[in-house]
């Protein structure tokens, strides 16, 4: 096994470990365009950097990576911005275990051009980033004490890297949590409302989906909401309100399904008067999928839509919130389209939470015309219009339509900020000449 396998291969402590003894505390892989290449801030790190780049699947041009070890509690912290060209780059940091460094890296790599995407389409002035870090098995996540340390640590990184990445949240954080990163740096949104944040943004999110659900019945010729039945995974924070929103819109009926009994046994409670039929699963029953319905949402966790269960769906429709459905997006995508079940992107309809946050700087008007578009029906970037402008050209062209909006959105996510230009890629080259790494 050559040098790079093995630095790839390391579990993510391992690896700090690795680090420690270097006495290497920050380290960073930044494209480089004129030569054409990733570089690493430490030649001993360039074979991760060649690795990275040499990889088809998820590293697509990525303007920089930019990785720290938190000073106390042994925690692998990263930035991964992807494209700058519409503004600063902007995604939520998640919080996970991984098995190895190769695991991490191509999460965060995948994540960011996610981003980037989900942005571009939605017409917002911003690029494409995650943070994510590496959850430490011999710590404590339940000391309210440690965690708030690490998260103020990933402030702090945001602070020195000047701006060209903004976080927000994401899987494994919390509001909380963001009330820490904002104790070191202004670099974030989804801050308490409290301390000037725009608080929660499920009830936007669950709006996003129906509009997604109401241009994909218009495409298929279906008419409305109303009458249909809904199968809905998932009766969280968007689950649980997009119900609410479904028998809003006169539908005949929904099927559900979470894995905590509390939460079904309250939503139940709540609408005990509507023809709800709600089960509690355990881990690993996905029958959800498989019901007779109009429209499959789908609201709790990824990678769902894969080669077993597309065949047993019956959905004519699939439109929901949670994140990358599609356990591989070309192969899933072509699977669900042969089947003729027309797939909204999820990445069209579940915008709302980044939407909610990007324009928290510019402060808060009621109904704010800049959040309201998007759930509208004319304005050409609302999830209405782009879903539909999407299942039509999938129509036109025979292609399925994730494919098409993922091109769509690369197109989109090139064009320059009409106002500051490639600024974040110019932060970048300043972090490179100013040795970020070192200090
Ligand atoms: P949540 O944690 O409040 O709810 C998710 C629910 O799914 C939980 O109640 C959980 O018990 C349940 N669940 C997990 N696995 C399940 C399974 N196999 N079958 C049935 N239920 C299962 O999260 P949320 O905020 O409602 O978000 C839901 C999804 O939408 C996530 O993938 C999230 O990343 C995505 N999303 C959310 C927002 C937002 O505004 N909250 C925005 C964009 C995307």
């Amino acid at each position: 096994m050559d040098k790079t396998a093995k630095l790839i291969d390391l579990s993510p402590q391992a690896f700090i470990q690795f680090l420690k003894k270097r006495h290497i505390s920050r380290f960073f892989f930044v494209y480089n365009e004129k030569r054409g290449g990733l570089y690493s801030s430490h030649r001993i790190l360039q074979p991760i950097a060649d690795f990275i780049q040499t990889d088809q699947r998820d590293f697509m041009g990525h303007e920089g990576l930019f990785f720290q070890l938190s000073q106390y509690y042994d925690t692998l912290q990263g930035v991964f911005v992807h494209r700058t060209n519409r503004g600063q780059a902007i995604g939520g940091v998640r919080f996970w275990h991984y098995d190895t460094m190769e695991d991490f890296i191509r999460d965060g790599l995948r994540l960011s051009k996610g981003m980037t995407r989900k942005n571009a389409l939605a017409g917002l002035w911003w690029g494409g980033g995650k943070g994510v870090m590496v959850m430490n098995p011999s710590i404590d996540q339940n000391k309210k004490e440690v965690v708030a340390s690490i998260y103020r640590d990933f402030g702090a990184m945001l602070t020195s890297l000047r701006g060209c990445f903004v976080t927000g949240e994401d899987v494994g954080t919390n509001v909380g949590d963001i009330a820490n990163v904002f104790c070191s740096t202004r670099f974030t949104t989804c801050i308490p409302k409290a301390l000037g944040g725009s608080g929660n943004p499920s009830i936007l999110t669950a709006k996003g989906i129906i509009c997604g659900m109401e241009a994909g019945l218009k495409f298929t010729g279906d008419g409305s909401l109303t009458g249909k039945t809904v199968a809905v995974q998932g009766m969280g924070n968007v689950g649980g309100t997009l119900i609410r929103f479904l028998f809003e819109k006169n539908v005949k009926k929904v099927i559900a399904s979470d894995l905590d009994r509390v939460l079904v046994h309250r939503v139940v409670r709540e609408l005990a008067d509507k023809n709800l039929a709600a089960t509690v699963i355990e881990r690993g029953d996905d029958s959800i999928l498989k019901v007779p319905c109009d429209i499959l949402a789908p609201c709790a966790t990824g990678a769902i839509l894969n080669p077993k269960t597309i065949p047993d769906i019956k959905a004519k429709i699939i439109c929901g919130a949670a994140n990358n459905q599609l356990q591989d997006p070309e192969r899933d995508d072509l699977l669900l389209y042969k089947k003729g079940i027309t797939y909204i992107p999820d990445f069209i309809t579940n915008r709302m939470g980044i939407v909610n946050c990007a324009n928290e700087q510019y402060g808060f008007v009621k109904d704010d015309p800049f959040v309201e578009r998007h759930l509208s029906t004319d304005w050409e970037h609302s999830i209405y219009q782009t879903t539909l402008n999407i299942l039509e050209s999938s129509q036109t062209t025979s292609e399925p339509p994730a494919r098409i909006a993922m091109r769509e959105a690369d197109r989109l996510s090139l064009e320059t900020h009409p106002i500051f230009g490639h600024r974040g890629r110019q932060i970048i080259d300043s972090l490179v000449t100013d040795r970020w790494h070192e200090y």
